[in-house]
């Protein structure tokens, strides 16, 4: 999503925006269980995408349980935290980019296009990439490019090789349960809630 972002905030700029995602529709599917704004994500959303509460939750405060689950400590959160979900924040960001023609530049949003490299060429830079259902490579010129690839970033290695990603030396298991199948004892306990379970030697963010 930090593509889309920077796209609509370059389009809300004036600027006419490309963007190149190398998966396809049905592959851009939520990867986590829920995503948290933090202030600048959430002022963007608010600024520029519009509404208030309706793409997320407010969480003002954090809990922290110990082994037998009960609470140790609660603490207000010091910055404006709101808890979505990758699919509400990407649809919503896709939609403004694509469609609002308010915005004084136009968003183009293709898929199936995996970028190989850039070459500056001094007055614009040149992406090559290559599309999906016919392997064959493309370029595009533009005056700006923003990498928004991912941790394991191609463009990055291209600039700064020497920037490899390192085991941290530990795993995350992200899963959701469907509000409608919520038993009743948990409806509303995580509300407006960032609750952490540390059993010992892992931890649960809910
Ligand atoms: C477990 C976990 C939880 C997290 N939770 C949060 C959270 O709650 N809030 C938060 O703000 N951050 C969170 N983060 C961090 C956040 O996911 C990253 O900072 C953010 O995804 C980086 O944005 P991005 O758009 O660069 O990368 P990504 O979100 O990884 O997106 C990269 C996109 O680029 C595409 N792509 C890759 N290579 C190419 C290529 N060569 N050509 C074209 N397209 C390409 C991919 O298909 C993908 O769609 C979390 C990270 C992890 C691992």
């Amino acid at each position: 999503v930090a593509g889309l972002m920077h796209g609509l905030v370059l389009k809300a700029l004036g600027q006419n925006v490309l963007v190149l995602e190398s998966r396809q529709p049905s592959e851009l599917k939520a990867q986590a269980a829920g995503l948290s704004l933090g202030p600048h994500a959430y002022e963007l959303m608010k600024t520029l995408v519009g509404g208030n509460d309706v793409y997320g939750l407010h969480n003002p405060a954090s809990q922290i349980l110990d082994k037998g689950s009960n609470v140790v400590v609660e603490l207000p959160i010091s910055t404006a935290v709101m808890t979505s979900s990758w699919s509400v924040v990407f649809d919503r960001l896709k939609s403004k980019f694509e469609m609002d023609e308010e915005l004084k530049g136009s968003g183009i949003y293709e898929t199936g296009k995996r970028v190989i490299g850039t070459d500056d060429t001094g007055t614009s830079v040149s992406v090559h990439y290559r599309e999906g259902d016919s392997g064959s490579e493309k370029t595009v010129t533009a005056k700006l490019v923003v990498a928004a690839d991912g941790c394991r970033s191609s463009i990055r290695q291209q600039f700064v090789p020497e920037v490899q990603t390192k085991y941290a030396g530990y795993l995350a298991w992200r899963g959701c349960v469907a509000e409608t199948e919520t038993p009743e004892a948990l409806k509303g306990a995580f509300e407006g809630k960032l609750v952490m379970h540390m059993p010992g030697g892992s931890y649960i963010l809910a």
